[in-house]
């Protein structure tokens, strides 16, 4: 059992956008009326808790992400080019709203979310122009 230091506190003022439309996928089943996770958000790999009920809003936005591996720091460095543009994300805007989450080093302006514990990534997306976002690929985990 990991000790999660995280409060269950709602993180400050819910930004005012309104509810995405409903997704295509299944991410209907997984958005509350608010637009939040309704599910816990897992490492695919290893099952390590990423993102707690609530933690997260709904957001499509088309970014690349290098094709997963089982130590993102490779992927990360190089090797191939090969990526998946992803568009829908758990947006994510303070950082420590994450139960666990790792980062790659920096690649240019952008580092990307790994599994903190197994290290199962890339998983999300985060630009450092932007300290206030981080994106977590749906398609890149799991949903308890
Ligand atoms: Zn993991």
């Amino acid at each position: 059992m990991a000790a999660p230091c995280a409060e269950m506190e709602p993180a400050a003022a819910p930004p005012p956008s309104p509810p995405p439309a409903a997704a295509a996928l299944d991410a209907a089943a997984l958005v509350c009326a608010q637009g939040r996770n309704l599910k816990a958000v897992l490492c695919q790999r290893c099952g390590s808790r990423v993102l707690l009920p609530g933690a997260a809003t709904f957001a499509r936005r088309e970014l690349l992400l290098p094709a997963m591996r089982k130590k993102a720091a490779a992927a990360a460095a190089g090797g191939g080019g090969d990526g998946d543009v992803v568009r829908e994300h758990w947006l994510v805007r303070d950082m420590f709203s994450f139960e666990n989450v790792g980062f790659t080093r920096d690649v240019g302006n952008v580092k990307f979310l790994v599994c903190a514990d197994c290290e199962a990534g890339p998983i999300g997306w985060h630009c450092l122009d932007d300290k206030d976002s981080f994106y977590v690929a749906l398609e890149r985990v799991t949903h308890e």
